[in-house]
């Protein structure tokens, strides 16, 4: 599976995603979850509404509830019963209102709410409540009616929506408590790298802590992935095969971070094509070239660059929607914004840039500052970053140039 190079080698970022994309085989299998556990998972399957929101017609006010033909201003009304939330009133005897309060069914008559405030009462020498109105309700003033929400037999969920704050509300307003939702997919990362020690180690002699590990957790984690292992696997090819074996008995999707350049010390490339199948591309992308992407023992295999922030991008912009499409999400893409560049870039490059940025506002306009320090083994500048802004191949930036802006909260980064 080559993807369509140009020239110098070199493979567009579109048609890497795009076939990245079409290799992800959804998961099928499912699990029902108690509904507040399941934010974040992915819904198995298209839901409907068996009832209507709200149930009943209801006021939207504290008040009064009547007839509006039997209103006439400063003429009093007998309040002939109080209806609070959760109660259910009577029909309402005609002539008369009801006191009622907001949430409370509005009762069968009655066809609008005066809100107290445009009330007043007085109690006569029976103990009789009389209310005045100061003015004239219209029919359906201040009800919400039923169904206004959701109507019954509505659909309230899809198939690959994920399961937000929003969704998981709307779920329980039509009363679901367990909801089907896609199993989590199951990632095993691998980090190579001989120079690599795990923070809590000391660290000399030639070695750095192993840093992707962490980020790849954390963006795993963010949509809701399961992590089941993660490996740091020395510059040795048998410890590398033997590792992606590993791996592969247990994960429905293999990462790995280094080791995929061409360097003698690079081994994933040929323990890859030895135990599956291996493509090498070389993305005319910025942070992030070279990416490996294949199979072992037929488990899909995402090999990443080493350099901390091209693990960074090339997780965002390529491996994420690879492993939400393999989740089953509908939306796999990610929104962008045109934002107006606060910076100059004099050459054009020739790869496709995924830039950090912050984004500022100076004499009341927004624009995409950039970080001073680009590299690729630079990862401290995205923590002061807000995002990432796509400088497309071949182009030169002037001030105020209008760039596609991603923010990281849309990415599962922030
Ligand atoms: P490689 O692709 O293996 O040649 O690695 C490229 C660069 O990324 C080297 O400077 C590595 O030391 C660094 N690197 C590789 N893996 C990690 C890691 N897990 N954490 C931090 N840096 C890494
Ligand atoms: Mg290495």
């Amino acid at each position: 599976m080559n993807c369509a190079c140009d020239q110098a080698n070199l493979c567009s970022y579109e048609a890497g995603l795009a076939q990245l994309i079409a290799a992800a085989q959804p998961l099928t299998e499912s699990e029902k979850l108690p509904l507040a556990d399941a934010l974040g998972r992915v819904l198995h399957q298209d839901l409907w509404s068996a009832i209507q929101v709200p149930p009943m017609a209801n006021s939207a006010m504290d008040g009064y509830a009547m007839r509006s033909d039997d209103v006439q201003l400063h003429t009093p009304l007998p309040i002939s019963q109080r209806i609070s939330a959760g109660a259910k009133g009577q029909d309402l005897a005609p002539g008369s209102v009801a006191r009622i309060f907001t949430g409370a069914p509005i009762p069968h008559g009655a066809d609008c709410v005066v809100m107290q405030e445009m009330a007043s009462t007085h109690d006569d020498a029976n103990g009789q409540t009389w209310v005045t109105f100061s003015q004239a309700p219209k029919v359906g003033d201040h009800i919400n009616p039923a169904g206004q929400d959701v109507a019954q037999g509505a659909q309230v969920g899809k198939a690959g929506d994920l399961i937000t704050p929003r969704l998981m509300g709307v779920l329980a307003s039509v009363g679901f408590a367990k909801v089907p939702v896609v199993r989590r997919l199951k990632v095993a990362v691998l980090n190579t790298g001989d120079e690599l020690v795990m923070p809590g180690q000391p660290c000399h002699d030639g070695k750095i802590y192993n840093s992707n590990l962490f980020t790849l957790c954390g963006l795993l984690n963010n949509m809701g992935c399961e992590l089941i292992s993660s490996t740091q696997v020395p510059d040795d090819p048998d410890t590398t095969r033997a590792a992606l074996l590993a791996a592969a008995a247990e994960a429905d999707v293999i990462l790995s971070s280094g080791g995929v350049s061409v360097g003698d010390e690079d081994h994933v490339k040929e323990a890859v094509e030895e135990l599956g199948e291996l493509y090498l591309w070389r993305l005319a992308i910025k942070p992030g070239k070279p990416l490996a992407f294949g199979h072992v023992n037929g488990v899909p295999f995402i090999g990443l660059p080493g350099n901390p922030s091209a693990v960074l991008v090339t997780f965002l912009m390529l491996a994420r929607p690879y492993l939400m499409a393999m989740q089953g999400r509908h939306s796999i893409g990610s929104q962008s914004y045109p934002i107006p560049a606060g910076f100059v870039r004099l050459r054009a490059g020739p790869r496709t840039e995924f830039m950090r940025v912050s984004l500022e506002v100076s004499s009341g306009h927004l624009a995409a500052r950039l970080q001073a320090n680009q590299s690729s083994g630079v990862l401290s500048s995205a923590t002061v970053s807000d995002g990432l802004l796509i400088v497309p191949a071949n182009t030169k930036v002037a001030h105020g140039d209008m760039l596609e802006y991603i923010p990281f909260t849309e990415l599962g980064a922030a």
